[in-house]
């Protein structure tokens, strides 16, 4: 990551490297590879050693990014801590992954940080060390950086490869409890690379990344995509705000945006939305969960996106396997993911057998090549339920792949509704829901029946949230267009939906509120 950085910085050292909108601070590549060498030298300075874990517990801001290179460029494993944790969720991934360093922000909103650091910190003997950004221990980091002879790191780097571990992500925790996935230089900057190719990606562009950098979306398909191509990072906010994402890329003049789907819905639904003028943009990802077509078809409009990817992946795999091409027409942009990445291997097999199944047919996705991950932190357990004798990694996602290679996501093996011996889909059924008029967005889950063993609950956001909206009337709207047994029996109005911090709705958590 180092050596692919100091090419960047070579080739484009005047152009603009990373902009920091509500701080109004911005660095050229040239400012940008000085700054990142300053914190490595701190770093050294302070006796991080190459596979010392240095923690990151912060928001989206311009340190982050500054200590995701300047880790990797001196051998350390950075490690992301999700912004959203708590104290005892920072006790446990301080001592799950042995962090001797730890950079955090001092605090935002609600959060914190620094009296939850300094609760935990004595019962952390790992921990010798606390730099908080925005705070005189930082500017203390980067100016012993500045004293320390850049011999030194010529030095570290020379004993470092490219199989090193350099980052420990955590899972979303979408399904259970985080796991995290070890992953090398090899597989984030090839990834990163590779999403960039993927995207058409030169140093004009310039991309707005409203998603956290904690995330591999931020740090990987945003940061290193624009690092390997001599582009722009653009950082709208600290956490996700519609109105700060737009503002960013009108006054920015950014090609592209990032988001989860509900990252976008929130955009188009602002009430200012027509006021934003987005009309530099060219393309961006949507990625992390399963995005209605009606969704993708407002953004290639509205937001002038016309080559908006999709792309499908796993924190396990650093994290894409599958991306849609620039040029794959607007269906396969909303029904698929795309196809395999370069040097990604795919398959679908019978979950139970382990037998590929014919094209058309669901099964579980699996993936092997560079991007699959070193293993689990410290559990060679659930690395092992994961990556099988051959490599493969079993990703829990049922998909099916068509004739010419295109994946559809059709779901979690865990999310999956089985009602009366009849697999259910709920992305299907969730499809279908948003062409409803009064619905703004919709999660289907199953929640226990006694006749059934399972049975179909809509949770729905309205609209307008003074309307009703009862189960008798949906299932008027789903009669003759969906099958009888896929249709809600239940519905339940929310105003929001549980959600993990990268955007995703945590469906354990629907499921157990029950049915209404
Ligand atoms: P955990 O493993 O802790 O439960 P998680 O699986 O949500 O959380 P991530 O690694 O962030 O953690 O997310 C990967 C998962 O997100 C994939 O396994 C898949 O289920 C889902 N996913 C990612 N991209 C897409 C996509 N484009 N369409 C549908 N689902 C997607
Ligand atoms: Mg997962």
């Amino acid at each position: 990551i180092g050596a692919n950085l100091a090419r960047t910085v070579a080739a484009f050292g005047d152009r603009e490297a990373l902009v920091d909108v509500p701080g109004g601070r911005r660095w050229t590549y040239a400012e940008f590879g000085r700054a990142v060498e300053e914190v490595a030298l701190g770093l050294l300075a302070k006796g991080v050693a190459k596979g010392d874990r240095v923690g990151i517990w912060a928001v989206n801001c311009p340190e982050w990014v500054l200590v995701q290179y300047a880790t990797a460029r001196i051998g350390a494993v950075m490690v992301n801590v999700n912004p959203a944790y708590r104290v005892h969720e920072l006790d446990y991934v301080l001592r799950q992954a042995g962090i001797s360093l730890l950079v955090s922000s001092v605090e935002h909103r609600t959060s914190d940080y620094r009296r939850m650091v300094e609760q935990v910190r004595s019962g952390c003997p790992a921990l010798r060390d606390v730099v908080y950004i925005d705070d005189p221990t930082w500017t203390g980091l980067v100016e012993l950086g500045r004293r320390t002879d850049p011999a030194r790191l010529a030095a570290r780097e020379a004993g470092l490869r490219c199989e090193d571990p350099v980052n420990i992500q955590y899972t979303s925790g979408t399904t259970g409890f985080a796991k995290g996935a070890t992953l090398s230089h090899r597989n984030i900057l090839n990834n990163g690379y590779f999403v960039g190719e993927a995207l058409g990606y030169t140093a004009e562009d310039r991309i707005a990344l409203p998603v956290p950098f904690y995330h591999c979306f931020g740090m990987v398909m945003g940061n290193l995509a624009a690092t390997s191509h001599g582009a722009c990072i653009v950082v709208p906010s600290p956490l996700f705000d519609a109105t700060a994402a737009l503002h960013a890329v009108e006054r920015e003049r950014c090609t592209a945006l990032y988001g989860v789907p509900t990252m976008f819905i929130a955009e188009l639904a602002l009430p200012d939305f027509a006021t934003y003028d987005l009309s530099s943009l060219r393309t961006g990802i949507m990625a992390g969960s399963p995005c209605p077509a009606e969704v993708m078809k407002r953004v290639v409009a509205e937001m002038h996106m016309a080559e908006v990817a999709i792309c499908y992946g796993m924190t396990e795999t650093s994290p894409v396997s599958t991306q849609t091409g620039r040029d794959d027409d607007l269906e396969r942009r909303t029904g698929t993911v795309g196809r395999v990445q370069p040097h990604v291997e795919v398959k679908v097999v019978d979950a139970a057998t382990g037998e590929v199944v014919p094209r058309g047919e669901p099964g579980e996705l699996c993936t092997r090549g560079y991007s699959v991950m070193l293993g689990y932190w410290n559990d060679p357990e659930r690395t092992a339920e994961a990556i099988d004798g051959e490599r493969w990694m079993h990703t829990g996602d049922l998909a099916v792949m068509d004739e010419d290679g295109f994946v559809r996501i059709v779901g979690r093996i865990k999310d999956m509704i089985i009602r009366g011996g009849e697999n259910v889909y709920p992305r299907e059924i969730e499809e279908f829901l948003h062409t409803h008029p009064k619905i703004a967005d919709v999660q289907v889950v199953g929640v226990p029946d006694e006749k059934y063993g399972e049975e179909i609950m809509a949770c729905v956001i309205l609209r307008n949230p003074a309307d009703t909206l009862s189960r008798e009337e949906l299932a008027r709207f789903c009669r003759g267009r969906l099958a009888h047994y896929k249709v809600p029996r239940y519905v339940r109005i929310l105003e929001a939906f549980p959600m993990t911090v990268s955007g995703k709705v945590r469906k354990v958590e629907l499921r157990a509120v029950g049915a209404p």
